[in-house]
């Protein structure tokens, strides 16, 4: 039987070729653009990474922004190249690995205009009038305010796309961008805001159009017998705006433009709302900003909406809403996504959960991380592949004790390569830290990291599964396993800080509670102050919770904003929403100083100024310590290993050094995938491509 023929006859319409100009997509699944962290720093990193999605069944497999010239330098923040021909073979490793799979290669080349800041070109930023970006992000905000352009840097702008275009087709790409979104060049041309031009570039609708078509047209004339050339753009902000003639002006923007690129790929205009958090976006959000847009144009439709799931695909192109199915985040959570689909196994498919590590990624400046696929990023260097372990290295089998996104992910990829596997837990139910976290308001998806894991673990037959068992020093020698791995998890203190960011030791008292308490059942009297030194998810979350009780609540955090650390991941405004929906008083850059049991006192961090705030009980969501008892206990006692027949005990996990779901769970397979290897934690270092010596560019 062919592998089609398991497919679901439902889900077979997504297995239909899709022609882009003069190139023809072998199915509907599309990976977009996406920022990776991968730059021509880790050329073979990136064809590794997107080389694998191929491999999965992707039938398009894009890179993120590439940059046409140094006029458009995003540094420190990470981006592509297409300057020279050093960029030109940095780019064809990947291009070679997405065709080795029989899938397409596209290329998002880019101008960023006046939203770059040119720190290392120096060059003063490109703008339709010299209008800035407003950025409420620190690590987009700059102080360099971009110039107004002159026919000539068009001309320019435009001659520097055709000639990156050129590159691209001689670096393999089959498909080639124009971008107009995310406040990037072609979007500022297409906003009047940003577009104040007397000149035939500026004023109506069709004006405005005009630099993005004849980037349609350059490209097209640069590489369009060859290279299907797509255009991407945001609709958030035009579809809202009227227009004389249509709907709206992003009606009118299309209705210009309609058969002129060979693709449509259309999308949100801000990173929040593009790529929306689980917590605050459901699946398919994008769709009514974008659903007009086939019934425009003749030429093929891509979006996005964090699908992952295949009646939802399926739906969106039986309905015409789109007819690529596009993914980012859903193709590095599971790169064999399609594959899955096609081969009748979607039940194995390894959903993301919209926790947006991915893009905290980028905004770090580092190779994407991911917490559902901890292989995402991993594929050249550490030679990881999310569907294929190696055998094991032995027979011995493994105990572990902690059954949460450590214990899982290490259990699962052991077992994977054939050892024997035993997971114990104190609790009935698996999950670890998540089995409290999936309950606050909006991250019941997180569970799939639990569901995956534990739905992969019961079909095979070299894993037992012991829920409710407190382990204990003399269970674990008792129990004669070679290896022990403790994924114990961690706890919270009430530990605060100094306004030098010194430990100044533990506040003690009567209602003075960690998360653990919550997560234990335990009800605070109110009013409760949440304070909050963590700065990711958990503090807003527990002050929504807590809210929601019907308690009056503060929320309080020496840093400038709530949850300050979620810009990273695209959730600071709604976290912000989120509380002012439920009335918590939220105060910024505050200290916590002292409790009463009345009353809070609060410092202002830089001033000193006093604050009092009225609270019965205060939360503190800040350090936490491993539980690591249980290891000391069994250190106590290594004389004895050798008759239990231990050969080793290690930790992983929150249970060695707490962090991120995505820390525990690539610690957990970092363990798996080394043991019994002569070389554990060693990866090979990837180096810019450099054949032609530096010149100008
Ligand atoms: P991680 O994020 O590192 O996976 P979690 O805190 O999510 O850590 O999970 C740790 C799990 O370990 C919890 O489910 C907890 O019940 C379990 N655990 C901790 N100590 C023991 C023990 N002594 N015996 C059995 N299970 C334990
Ligand atoms: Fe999805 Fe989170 Fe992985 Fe990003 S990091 S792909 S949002 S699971």
């Amino acid at each position: 039987m062919s592998k089609l023929e398991r497919c679901n006859p439902k889900y077979q319409v997504l297995f239909e070729p899709v022609q882009i100009g003069p190139v023809t997509a072998p199915n509907r699944f599309y990976q977009v653009p996406h920022a990776s962290g991968m730059t021509e720093a880790y050329p073979r990193v990136r064809a590794g990474f997107r080389g694998m999605k191929a491999e999965g069944g992707w039938g398009v497999v894009s890179t993120g922004v590439v940059s046409t010239h140094p006029s458009c330098d995003d540094t420190p923040l990470p981006y592509g190249h297409l300057w020279d021909d050093n960029d030109v073979r940095s780019h064809a490793l990947m291009t070679e690995a997405v065709h080795a799979h029989g899938a397409l290669a596209a290329v998002e080349i880019w101008h960023g205009g006046g939203s770059v800041m040119n720190r290392t070109s120096r060059i003063a930023p490109y703008s339709p009038s010299g209008i800035p970006w407003a950025a409420t992000h620190v690590g987009f905000m700059g102080n360099h305010r971009p110039r107004v352009m002159s026919k000539d840097d068009i001309r320019d702008v435009i001659g520097w796309q055709a000639a990156a275009a050129r590159r691209a087709r001689q670096a393999g790409f089959d498909i080639v961008y124009v971008y107009a979104g995310m406040g990037y060049l072609g979007y500022q041309f297409l906003l009047e805001e940003y577009n104040q031009r007397t000149d035939e570039y500026g004023g109506s609708v069709a004006n405005r159009v005009r630099f993005v078509r004849e980037l349609l047209e350059a490209t097209k004339d640069a590489v369009g017998a060859d290279c299907g050339v797509a255009l991407r753009i945001s609709l958030e902000e035009l579809r809202a705006r009227p227009s004389e003639h249509y709907a709206s002006q992003g009606h009118e923007v299309v209705a210009l433009m309609a058969d002129l690129p060979d693709l449509w790929d259309v999308k949100m205009d801000s990173s929040p709302t593009d790529c929306g958090a689980s917590r605050f976006r459901a699946e398919g959000s994008h769709e009514p900003t974008i659903d007009f847009v086939k019934s425009m144009t003749g030429k093929p439709v891509v979006g996005v909406g964090r699908f992952t799931s295949p009646d939802t695909m399926v739906s969106q192109v039986k309905r015409g809403v789109l007819d690529l199915v596009g993914g980012a985040r859903p193709s590095i959570a599971d790169p064999f996504l399609p594959n899955k689909i096609r081969e009748g196994r979607e039940d194995e498919i390894r959903e993301c959960i919209g926790c947006n590590i991915c893009i905290s990624s980028w905004h770090d400046g580092v190779p994407v991380r991911c917490t559902q696929n901890p292989t995402a990023g991993e594929e050249w260097r550490r030679g990881w592949h999310p569907e294929r372990v190696p055998a094991s290295g032995s027979n011995d089998a493994v105990l572990i004790v902690g059954g949460g996104p450590s214990g899982l992910e290490a259990g699962l990829t052991l077992a994977r390569r054939g050892y024997p596997v035993t997971i114990a837990d104190a609790r009935e139910q698996w999950g670890g830290r998540l089995l409290f976290e999936t309950t606050l308001p909006g991250l019941k998806t997180w569970g799939r990291v639990v569901d995956y894991r534990i739905n992969a673990l019961m079909q095979l037959d070299n894993v037992a599964l012991y829920p409710g068992n407190e382990m204990g020093a003399e269970d674990l020698l008792a129990m004669e396993h070679p290896h022990i791995v403790l994924a114990t998890g961690a706890r919270w203190t009430r530990h605060l800080y100094s306004a030098l960011e010194i430990p100044v030791g533990v506040l003690q008292g009567d209602g003075v509670y960690t998360p653990d308490d919550i997560a234990a059942g335990i009800v605070p009297q109110g009013p409760v102050l949440v304070y909050d030194f963590d700065n990711y998810y958990l503090g807003g979350l527990l002050a929504e919770h807590l809210a929601d009780q019907g308690l009056e609540v503060h929320y309080a955090t020496p840093t400038g904003n709530v949850s300050a650390w979620t810009i990273m991941t695209n959730e600071l405004p709604f976290v912000h929403q989120a509380l002012a929906q439920r009335g918590v008083e939220v105060a910024t850059l505050s200290l916590l100083q002292g409790f009463d049991g009345e009353q809070a006192q609060l410092s202002h961090i830089f001033t000193g100024a006093p604050q009092a705030v009225a609270a019965k009980s205060v939360v503190i969501v800040g350090h936490r310590q491993p539980n690591d008892a249980l290891f000391h206990a069994l250190m106590a006692r290594e004389g004895e290993f050798a008759d239990a027949g231990i050969k080793s005990v290690t930790r992983i996990g929150d249970a060695l050094a707490p962090g991120a779901i995505v820390h525990a769970v690539h610690s957990g397979h970092l363990y798996a995938m080394n043991l019994d290897s002569d070389n554990p934690d060693t990866f090979l270092r990837d180096m810019p491509i450099a054949v032609d010596p530096p010149g100008l560019v």
